[in-house]
């Protein structure tokens, strides 16, 4: 198995160049030159296995440079013995036929650690496979819990080191402790004054910057990324999708290859592309539903054909989907437009030079084949809370509720009552301000107090790791310029060592 770029699909390379590269040097992103496909009876058999075992059937379809027993043993020591109860993805069934996938039992409470706990792992083995004896620098750019997760992940991982911006008001304060308190001697943190879309640009341009890779490469360093633009991450997100299915088949909840229905709340479709990728090696989706916030680009788009960045940004009540340049959806383009990598250039080269661009409609047509789209307000996000709070004892946080009512209202428009996988993606306790407003209507400053608040009307007790952070000091405290993010990396990594 090879992975080709989606500017230039004469580049082909093994999985482990690409995790190690994470972005292609034209700036393009990696996508498996086919999709492998899961034979009825292989999917089957994944019901009767646990969760490691299923993970690593699917990475060997595509990790073809890797033997199977690397690749068990990095599922193992991603999944076993750092998410609650050894179980990573749970699913709890609300009501006839809705199944909350859980992706945030981990050590940073948010679904990030599904793909960020055996990515490093994957980085390790990959760099011994294909690697030239360069340290990894790991460059990223986060919304809020990519910084956190990969952070964990990467913390005092030999031979890498990991910088992270976010945008210093478009976090949580929580996210932002969450960050600013991580240990590691391999680790650095720094605000931006601007949103993620600001933070992820000048990260891509830091990554394809000639000047600044050769600067690295004399001090036996190359950058590589921990944002959903890798490979390896990806890998371990369809991984999830694969195994909520068998564990739908295992409990008896669906017959085999029966159709169901995901829903995900989006952002950069890093999430939702990897229950596009489960669909086609064979994974009986039905219809998958794209979730937005107020920023809904990509409803717009996948209604439409027109993605458009010329409109207002807004901060929402789920900040971790406050993003207009949604990097995932070039590798949906890719597989969608023919593979032409000479259209997706042109593409990406107007979303540059004038923030927006045009599918033809047949390209639109298959969208709407594959996908539906809705969106919602902090007003919708807030009363779903309410709702799955009073109706089933469910706490779930900002991200989620907003594919819950996106999802409900697909349900009322449509008439479609297939039995639907919703990702629920973070801790309700990450966001406990927001939370606490939904569910009781008082709007409490401080974080940490809301938290309380929310234990004692609930019962659900705030994960220990974001109940320790109200007693730690922050360690990472500078903010940068989006300008000056450039110098920031050089100082901090330019060296030798
Ligand atoms: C990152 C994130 C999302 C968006 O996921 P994408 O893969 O970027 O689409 C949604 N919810 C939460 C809580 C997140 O951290």
């Amino acid at each position: 198995m090879k992975f080709q770029s989606t500017r230039n699909k004469n580049l082909r390379l093994d999985s482990a160049e690409t995790i190690i590269k994470g972005l292609s040097d034209e700036g393009g992103l990696f996508v498996p030159e086919e999709v492998p496909h899961l034979e009825k009876e292989e999917l089957a058999e994944l019901s009767k296995l646990d969760y490691c075992e299923r993970a690593k059937r699917v990475f060997a379809k595509y990790m073809t440079d890797f033997s199977e027993e690397e690749l068990l043993e990095c599922a193992e020591k991603a999944y076993i013995g750092r998410f609650e109860d050894d179980t990573p993805a749970p699913l709890v069934k609300l009501g006839e036929s809705t199944y909350m996938l859980e992706l945030w039992h981990g050590p940073t409470c948010a679904f990030k650690d599904m793909a960020l706990q055996i990515l490093p792992r994957f980085l390790v083995k990959s760099a011994k496979k294909a690697g030239n004896g360069e340290k990894t620098v790991i460059l990223t750019a986060t919304s809020g819990d990519t910084g956190k997760a990969a952070l964990e992940g990467f913390c005092d991982v030999e031979g890498t080191e990991i910088i992270v911006f976010y945008p210093q008001n478009g976090v949580s304060k929580i996210q932002q402790l969450q960050m600013q308190t991580q240990k590691g001697k391999n680790v650095c943190v720094c605000g931006v004054e601007g949103n993620f879309d600001d933070a992820q640009t000048a990260v891509k341009s830091i990554f394809t910057d000639k000047d600044i890779r050769k600067k690295l490469a004399e001090n036996g360093k190359s950058f590589s990324s921990a944002n959903s633009i890798n490979v390896g991450r990806l890998l371990p997100q369809i991984a999830y999708y694969v195994s909520a299915y068998a564990d739908l088949v295992a409990s008896g909840e669906i017959t085999e290859g029966e159709a169901v229905n995901v829903c995900v709340p989006t952002g950069n479709f890093g999430n939702i592309l990897a229950a596009y990728y489960a669909k086609r090696m064979g994974v009986p989706f039905a219809k998958l539903i794209c979730a937005s916030n107020a920023n809904n680009v990509l409803t717009e788009f996948l209604s439409t054909g027109r993605y458009s960045i010329n409109r207002d940004f807004y901060m929402t009540e789920s900040p971790s989907m406050d993003i207009l340049v949604s990097s995932n959806l070039e590798r949906l383009l890719f597989e969608l437009c023919e593979k032409d990598d000479g259209y997706i250039c042109a593409l990406m080269k107007s979303l540059r030079e004038h923030g927006e661009y045009s599918v033809p409609d047949e390209v639109l047509d298959k969208i709407k084949e594959l996908f539906a789209a809705g969106y919602t307000d902090d007003k919708g996000t807030e009363k779903r809370i309410k709702m799955l709070f009073d109706e089933y004892s469910y706490l779930c946080d900002t991200h989620t509720a907003v594919a819950v009512d996106v999802y409900e209202k697909y349900k009322e428009e449509t008439g479609d009552e297939t039995k639907t996988i919703i990702a629920s993606t973070a801790s309700p306790y990450k966001f406990p301000r927001a939370v606490l407003k939904a569910i009781s209507g008082k709007d409490m400053e401080d974080d940490f107090a809301a938290a309380k608040e929310i234990e004692q009307l609930s019962g659900l007790t705030m994960p220990l790791q974001l109940k320790e952070l109200s007693e730690k000091q922050p360690r990472f405290t500078k903010v940068c310029k989006r300008e000056d993010m450039a110098d920031f990396v050089l100082s901090t990594v330019g060296g030798e060592n």
